[in-house]
């Protein structure tokens, strides 16, 4: 389970300050899926760094299984980021390592030995349906197995929640739909609590449980994920339709 509490991020000071943050509160239970969604520049990213604390929120708290993140030394903090994996927007795989040696990257940082990371690593790229490719290099890949290569990266060091920000852009219908639907299973699987971040109302509508609509740094509404689509078609209209209707 996760818990964002009264969150703010302002970039800057003085006269020249920008919030773009301002008290975003939400919890994600265990094996739930909460997306959020919002149009560019409405601090999807900036939230997404803040919780997996890449960025210092400047007020509120980041709480993982009972335990608040945002309180600790430096130390303590690279230990408590292993809690939440986060799968980026064209997965950021390193291009000279091969999917196998992406995926045991944050073994290695740790010091997990070599027998242990290739054991590791074996069982990941199978949980994500990428047995056979753990020898190509991401060039070599399409670009809905490199997200998943990159699912299986943050999968890496067990955590608790998996953070995914715009993790299918870019990607067609059918990669964006395999995506999903291994978020899905990964969610029960593992119990994960799973944050979707994207600008895509017609993905979340697939796949979440939960949606919070972000709007220049304001969570506005949190609800039944239906509400929350009929209420963007009625706002979107044909932009929204679903396939063959
Ligand atoms: P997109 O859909 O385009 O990815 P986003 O919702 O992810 O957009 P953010 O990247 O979080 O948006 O940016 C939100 C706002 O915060 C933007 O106006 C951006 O200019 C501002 N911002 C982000 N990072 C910084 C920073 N380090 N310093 C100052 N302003 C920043
Ligand atoms: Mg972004």
């Amino acid at each position: 389970t996760i818990t964002i509490r009264n969150l703010s991020k302002t970039f800057g000071d003085g006269d020249s300050a920008t919030t773009v943050l301002d008290d975003v509160s939400f919890s994600v239970e265990s094996g739930e899926i909460f997306a959020v969604v919002g149009p560019s520049g409405a601090g999807k990213s900036t939230l997404a760094r803040c919780i997996n604390l890449l960025e210092r929120p400047t007020s509120g708290e980041v709480i993982v299984n009972g335990d608040s993140l945002t309180q600790l030394t430096s130390t303590e903090l690279r230990q408590a980021r292993r809690r939440i994996g986060t799968v980026f927007q064209s997965s950021s795989l390193l291009s000279r390592r091969t999917a196998a040696a992406n995926v045991a990257l944050p073994l290695e940082y740790l010091g997990a030995t070599k027998a242990a990371t290739k054991t590791r690593v074996g069982e990941l790229l199978e949980r994500v349906g990428l047995g056979d490719k753990a020898q190509k290099y991401p060039h070599q890949l399409s670009g809905g197995q490199r997200q998943r290569v990159g699912i299986a990266r943050a999968l890496a060091l067990k955590p608790s929640v998996l953070l995914s920000d715009e993790a299918t852009s870019g990607l067609d219908r059918v990669a964006t739909e395999s995506y999903l639907t291994l978020l899905d299973t990964l969610r029960t699987d593992l119990d994960l609590a799973v944050v979707f971040i994207t600008h895509e109302m017609e993905t979340i509508v697939k796949v979440a449980d939960r949606v919070g609509r972000l709007d220049h740094g304001t969570l506005r509404e949190q609800g039944d994920i239906v509400d929350i689509a009929l209420d963007a078609q009625s706002l979107l209209g044909a932009q929204l339709r679903a396939p063959g209707r």
